[in-house]
């Protein structure tokens, strides 16, 4: 498995991200005389290789932590904190909006059991709210309340070098998936809103919850909004994009899956089994065949001897 650090290209040498596939979310070390603050922590598969970089000389190297944040509380993001708090001792600090469902353990909406996604759970012991200013790294940094893909999510923008840490509210190219508005009225209308919250914001740099920081903010909100449009216009598209997404997650921490086994998977896992019912009302094979399809197609996954791979 590769990892990489990120060029460090418009970002200031505070700002140090790690990078690996799409299954963890980036890491974002903010390294400071007021102590080393770190952005989300990875997938829980992902564990061993999330302490190994932080303990690299361009990660803390023996340096202690602080503070771990979390944008918000899906598997990709919180899925590292339970380790990194026994490893550093420091305390976990999360939006606002999150902790609920966090002290609730609540499968469904933090998306784990609902959808075959897995975390180690953990103990908070802050909140951050929208309007606060925070000081990481020696910089300061406005959490900004970024609902849509997550109700409670924040990003977290720095006026000074015009950074966006965006999580999975802003990718290069769309966002993390969204529900329906029949499963949750209020997902789509607060991404939009969202997208048009950071189009008023002066961006340079945004670091993205999964992929490399990128400069084109403009070319990204474009594309993003065209997303949503598309999104508005065909809720069954929302249904099958939210499903394949979530697949793909779960494959890339399976590593493969027998192909055989997919239709009892959609009739054995809630959210595959509710969204065939609400909205699609296919025989599981068939649904089973109209996801791979299109999953083939983009080239996330690929066949070998009955198993599914991530590609
Ligand atoms: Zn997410």
């Amino acid at each position: 498995m590769k990892s990489q650090f990120a060029p460090a290209a418009a970002l200031p040498p505070q700002v140090h991200v790690f990078i690996r596939d799409w299954l963890s979310s980036n890491n974002v070390l903010l390294r400071g005389r007021g102590g080393n603050i770190l952005i989300d922590s990875g997938h829980v598969r992902h564990v061993p290789m999330t302490l190994a970089l932080l303990a690299t000389p361009q990660g803390l190297a023996s340096a202690p932590l602080a503070k771990l944040v979390n944008t918000h509380c899906h598997s990709d993001h919180m899925g590292g904190n339970a380790a990194i708090q026994a490893r550093y001792r420091c305390p976990i600090v999360l939006p606002e909006g999150e902790a609920p469902l966090i002290d609730a353990w609540d499968e469904k909406a933090l998306l784990l059991g609902y959808c075959d996604q897995r975390a180690e759970r953990f103990h908070y012991d802050e909140i951050i709210k929208p309007g606060e200013t925070l000081v990481w790294g020696d910089l300061e940094w406005r959490p900004l309340a970024a609902p849509g893909h997550d109700m409670g999510a924040l990003v977290f923008y720095n006026p000074e070098h015009r950074i966006l840490i965006s999580g999975d509210a802003l990718w290069r190219d769309g966002y993390g998936l969204v529900m329906p508005l029949e499963v949750d009225p209020r997902a789509l209308p607060a991404a939009r809103a969202t997208l048009e919250m950071l189009a008023r914001l002066d961006i340079r740099t945004v670091i993205p919850g999964h992929g490399e920081p990128f400069g084109d903010v403009t070319a990204a909100l474009e594309r993003a909004f065209d997303r949503t449009a598309a999104f508005e216009a065909d809720t069954l598209r929302v249904a099958r994009h939210a499903l394949k997404a979530v697949f793909t997650f779960a494959l890339l921490d399976k590593q493969r899956f027998p192909a055989a086994e997919l239709p009892a998977y959609i009739d054995r896992i809630d959210m595959y089994r509710e969204f065939n019912q609400r909205f699609f009302r296919l025989p599981a094979a068939a649904l089973a065949k109209l996801l791979l399809e299109e999953l083939e197609r983009v080239g996330a996954v690929r066949r070998e001897d009955g198993w599914l791979r991530p590609a």
